[in-house]
């Protein structure tokens, strides 16, 4: 049923940053189904920003290896959603393309990174979109535009061919309206790549059965601490008893190292960052430089007026971070923090089969509510840890406050997405839509 797919869906979002007006589709299990794909993964043919007008204008010569997978089974890939530029933000507000807003709310941001993939989703433009998620990227901008979104456990799909912000922490991953929809591309977008070096052979076959009885919920008390708005902690403490009911045992458990979570997540991916987009120099994508004077006036000019200040911000951070004389002090001790960060979940996931909490401290915030940088970084405190693990976790909705979405989120254990997403099947199954 090979043929042509018009999108003509109207963007009220901004959730597109490049979009076709014609997709060609092919044979497969996603034959004529419109997909979008977040801008820092790379489309042949296809203009590739990262969300920055460092590199307006740049189209891949080639496709990310979970492309070439989309088109294999026959998707008809529609556009290349807005982000935060690189990935970095939590509210997409970061974009050199303009903001996403919230398709519930358009006062509200859809979330970040991947809030163009969320909001597209969520306003029915596409019924699937792949996102990136380094530090909640996919998480967040479900949770807040009330669409499911997963983030798979590091090394299950490959990042061939995605724009590396913080290599050591991202994964792409599958964002859709329902579990069974994120758990289909799941399985498209889930191969063993030879040209990722972390890429395990383990792929993702799996028909979600809804069937938790006697499995065990870990409910760790830091994910209902300081800084949780009561009104999502109780919200998800409704799904965490609805789970409860279709047989699931629930137990409380403790992540001691979450303390030191978020601080090791921003010396981690600020770190990778600085060394990341160092190639970022105008000599070889974007807009060009001149000629004129010498190399580092240019460079140093160039990425002054190209890179939004939320990048230059953390290059800086990271650039110092690694230093010479303060890489021992900040780099290395988070890389410490990390591993107990891991240890801590590991040893959990020894006694409990899964564990859940909210995916965000609060529903989606207003534009300019967190105008600081260290106030937006706080709002990431539930979903750096996955990241640091390295273990997969997806983001369901469980209702809503005051008539924004919230979302449950779902940890397991290294290659238990499938898990994960029979928990959370469950839960949409039973739970409130
Ligand atoms: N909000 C986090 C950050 O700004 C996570 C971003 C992401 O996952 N790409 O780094």
């Amino acid at each position: 049923m090979a043929g042509t797919f018009h999108f003509d869906a109207e963007d009220r979002s901004n959730a597109f940053i490049t979009r076709v007006e014609s997709a060609t589709f092919g044979d497969g299990r996603l034959a004529g189904i419109p997909l979008a794909v977040k801008d820092n993964i790379s489309t042949r043919g296809m203009q590739t920003t990262c969300g920055s007008r460092i590199l307006e204008g740049y189209i891949p010569p080639y496709d990310a290896h979970v492309v070439e997978l989309l088109r294999e089974e026959g998707a008809a890939i529609v556009g290349k959603t807005n982000l935060d530029e690189f990935g970095m933000g939590t509210t997409t507000e970061n974009s050199g393309f303009g903001p996403t807003t919230n398709p519930h709310d358009p006062a509200r941001v859809p979330g970040g990174s991947s809030g163009g993939s969320a909001a597209a989703v969520a306003a029915g433009m596409v019924p699937m979109a792949l996102g990136t998620d380094t530090g909640g990227s996919i998480r967040c901008p479900a949770a807040f535009c009330g669409i499911v979104g997963l983030k798979p456990t590091y090394g299950r799909v490959s990042r061939y061919g995605l724009i590396a912000y913080s290599n050591s922490l991202e994964q792409i991953g599958p964002m859709g309206r329902s579990v069974a929809d994120v758990g289909t591309l799941m399985e498209v977008i889930c191969r063993h790549d030879a040209r990722d070096s972390t890429s395990y052979d383990r792929g993702y076959a799996h028909a979600p059965s809804g069937e938790i009885r006697g499995m065990t919920i870990g409910i760790p008390a830091e994910y209902f601490g300081e800084g949780v708005d009561p009104a999502v902690a109780e919200c998800v403490r409704d799904a965490i008893a609805t789970l409860e009911s279709a047989g699931a045992i629930v137990e409380e458990c403790s992540i001691p190292s979450m303390e030191y979570a978020l601080a090791a997540y921003y010396v981690t991916c600020t770190s990778e960052a600085s060394s990341n987009l160092a190639r970022f120099d105008g000599v070889r994508y974007g807009p060009g430089v001149g000629t004129k004077r010498s190399w580092h006036d240019e460079f140093q000019e160039f990425r002054g007026e190209h890179f939004g200040r939320e990048v230059q911000r953390r290059v800086m951070l990271g650039t110092f971070a690694l230093s010479a004389g303060y890489y021992g002090k900040y780099y290395a001790k988070a890389q410490v923090a990390k591993e107990n960060v891991r240890r801590d979940f590991l040893r959990v996931l020894k006694s409990v089969d899964v564990i859940a909490g909210p995916t965000m401290p609060t529903i989606a915030f207003r534009f300019g509510e967190k105008s600081d940088p260290l106030s937006m970084y706080l709002s990431d405190v539930l979903t750096v840890p996955a990241n640091l693990a390295g273990v997969p976790a997806i983001s369901v909705p469980c209702g809503r406050v005051e008539g924004m979405p919230v979302g449950l989120q779902i940890i397991g254990q290294h290659f238990a997405d499938e898990v994960v997403v029979d928990v959370a099947f469950a839960f949409e199954q039973e739970g409130p839509a």
